[in-house]
């Protein structure tokens, strides 16, 4: 006995029409989306996809009219239907439901998006530079990245800066040399040649690093101004993600002076805002004594995974352009700044790119090592 389903799907559809109808619908149902190429559970890789006719083959098929048009290629791509099992079997059973113009529209709507979000020629590129290493459980995979920059920014190329150690030394002071040299070695072969302006075309860069603070302030050093940079930012809850939340709770930034001596020999910057650097220990690194000593916190007790929106982010940058500038003001004197950091990565890489090689102040970075701050890079030259 010939079942219903059996007569109407015997015929075998031309291979051409299914690859047509593979590629117009991206291999997802048409009518509820799923993805067809691999098993919803167990992610192996598969064709689960039924092929089905909006008119169909036989006259006993679902959607049978009378009137049909005797010119129409039954296997013809504008008459198939890409469909995961459920959906197929629900359509078959409600044809008066789901009528042939219905079917239509629907397998119209689904391509016409499917045609729009894989529009690569036209979405915005970007070129992503990691600069990223011992993740310790953190995650920054293509994935994480993809999904950080979806759907404003599609990555056409992602450049690697890897870091050379995979055994931390950071209370060494070599280890700091040594890293920074192979910092500016692969940035200047692998980044620098993208920075050509020559066809004054302003090149698009999103930056993911995971670095000690130092390093990434002397990563953001090397970014020039004169493209077009974003910075993305890790967050740890309520999932990993990189991607920037739409909030606009906004983060008050505060500086507050708390030593401001006649004669100042150098100055101790403090940031409190992923954390907060204890003064104690500070002090057993650098004297206060003839210091200015600035500290930059939030409205908030200091947590790490507080930084959410780029408009956060723009507010610190804000914040600490003012303070440099005031600092700048008080000192009179060129004397080295004593930084003293627990930011977010973002942060970190903003401070650097923020410096103005030939206004700045000279920068000293320490890096916190077994509850111990040792120097870490120098920015800038102190013997002026
Ligand atoms: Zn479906
Ligand atoms: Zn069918």
């Amino acid at each position: 006995m010939t079942t219903k389903s059996q007569e109407t799907h015997r015929k075998t559809i031309p291979t051409p029409s299914k690859i047509l109808l593979w590629a117009m619908a991206a291999g997802r149902c048409e009518k509820c989306g799923k993805i067809l190429y691999k098993h919803p559970l167990t992610g192996t890789d598969g064709n689960y996809a039924q092929i089905a006719h909006n008119h169909p083959v036989g006259k006993r098929g679902p959607r049978f009219e009378h009137k049909i048009d005797s010119s129409l290629n039954i296997d013809d791509v504008s008459n198939l239907l890409l469909l995961c099992a459920e959906c197929h079997k629900e359509i078959d059973d409600n044809p008066t439901l789901y009528t042939v113009e219905h079917l239509k529209n629907i397998k119209q709507t689904h391509e016409t998006c499917v045609y729009k979000a894989t529009d690569f020629e036209h979405i915005k590129t970007t070129t992503v530079i990691k600069y990223a290493a011992n993740l310790h459980g953190r995650s920054l995979s293509i994935d994480n990245i993809s999904d950080a920059l979806f759907p404003e920014k599609f990555a056409r190329n992602i450049i690697e800066l890897g870091l050379k150690n995979s055994s931390w030394n950071t209370s060494d002071e070599a280890y700091w040399s040594y890293e920074s040299q192979n910092l500016e070695k692969n940035f200047k072969n692998k980044v620098l040649p993208l920075f050509d302006n020559s066809n004054n075309e302003r090149k698009d860069f999103s930056i993911f690093a995971l670095a000690p603070i130092p390093l990434l302030i002397k990563f953001g050093t090397l970014l020039s101004n004169k493209q077009r940079i974003d910075v993305y930012q890790l967050q740890k809850s309520p999932t990993q993600t990189w991607r920037w939340q739409n909030s606009n709770t906004r983060v008050k930034y505060t500086t507050n002076y708390k030593n401001c001596p006649t004669s100042i020999k150098q100055v101790v910057l403090i940031l409190s805002l992923s954390g907060k650097p204890l003064i104690d220990t500070i002090q057993s690194t650098v004297s206060f004594e003839n210091s200015l000593v600035v500290e930059i916190t939030t409205d908030t007790t200091p947590y790490e995974d507080f930084l959410k929106t780029r408009q956060q982010l723009d507010d610190f940058i804000k914040e600490y352009l003012k303070t440099k500038e005031e600092i700048r003001s008080i000192c009179k004197q060129v004397v080295p700044i004593h930084l003293f950091a627990a930011i977010p990565n973002a942060i970190a890489v903003e401070i650097g790119r923020h410096r103005d090689t030939t206004a700045d102040l000279p920068l000293i970075t320490y890096n916190l090592t077994n509850n111990k701050y040792h120097h870490a890079l120098t920015i800038g030259d102190t013997n002026e």
